[in-house]
């Protein structure tokens, strides 16, 4: 056995995208004695204000925002139990072709090497064993989501810490179950666009199945913390049982591997303890 504990660092986005994708990873492996690091790499100064204000709405404050959605962040974490939170404090570019994408400071438009020399330090410093984040397209095509993928994929190539690397998906079967319980629960809810690339991965391709369902009380409490945005109030609406059936097993690609460890899996860690 190593000396020193092992080591999960998930880079996300926003503040709330720990809590709706891997919120039950960070509690699981928290609770077996894992160190976890957060890095979260933008300010989310786009989402909603105190009060519901929409960003470009009148009365829409960034900086009220920022501070509002880091509060919410350190409660997220405390309620996940994350050892390490670090933020890289980039500006939120908003949703792709929206005026803040080019502001200054936006994370879209600052240089892949640059930010990735910040997250390659961190990795340097923490020396994660597996690390998690978005695929290419970001999961659904927000800017700040493919902006971090890529600082991910370069800071790994730069260091060559981890032994695992994991992109965040959702198995097709789970958007037709998820639509069915929205019908059933009488929630307004968009069924997607078919003419829109296909999100998430069919089942079969998926590598590794975590089964986080005994943290279900952790996932949804941390994502209760960011119920100041429309999103997560639409997954709160279905309440921590229901939510806990549905989204109680995280699914990840495994993207790079030192084990060797044959898949499907269901550890991230599998091939590591
Ligand atoms: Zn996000």
């Amino acid at each position: 056995m190593a000396e020193r504990p092992l080591t999960l660092m998930a880079v996300h986005a926003h503040p709330d995208d720990e809590a709706t994708s891997t919120g039950g990873v960070l509690a699981r492996y928290a609770a077996e004695g894992v160190t976890t690091v957060l890095v979260t790499c933008t300010d989310g100064r786009c989402g909603d204000g105190p009060g519901g204000v929409k960003p470009g709405e009148e009365g829409h404050d960034p900086a009220a925002v920022v501070a509002m959605r880091q509060a919410e962040l350190e409660a997220s974490c405390a309620t996940l139990n994350v050892t390490h939170l670090e933020t890289l404090g980039y500006a939120d570019s908003g949703m792709m072709g929206w005026p803040t994408n080019d502001l200054p400071g936006a994370f879209w438009t600052t240089p892949v090497s640059e930010a990735a020399d910040r997250l390659a330090e961190l990795i340097r410093r923490y020396q994660p064993d597996v690390i998690v984040t978005y695929d290419e397209n970001g999961f659904y095509g927000h800017p700040d989501h493919i902006q971090a993928h890529r600082i991910t994929m370069a800071a790994v190539e730069q260091t060559d810490v981890p032994a695992k690397v994991y992109w965040t998906t959702v198995p097709r079967t789970a958007f037709a179950e998820f639509g069915r319980i929205m019908k059933d629960l009488g929630v307004e809810w968009a069924e997607p666009d078919a003419t829109e690339p296909q999100l998430g991965l069919p089942d079969d391709e998926i590598t590794t199945w975590v089964d986080t369902s005994k943290y279900g009380a952790q996932k949804f409490g941390a994502l209760a913390t960011h119920a100041s945005q429309t999103e997560n109030i639409f997954f709160l609406q279905l309440g921590e049982e229901r939510f806990t059936e549905l989204m109680g097993v995280e699914t990840f690609l495994r993207v790079r591997d030192r084990t060797g460890v044959p898949t499907p899996e269901d550890d991230l860690f599998a091939g590591l303890r």
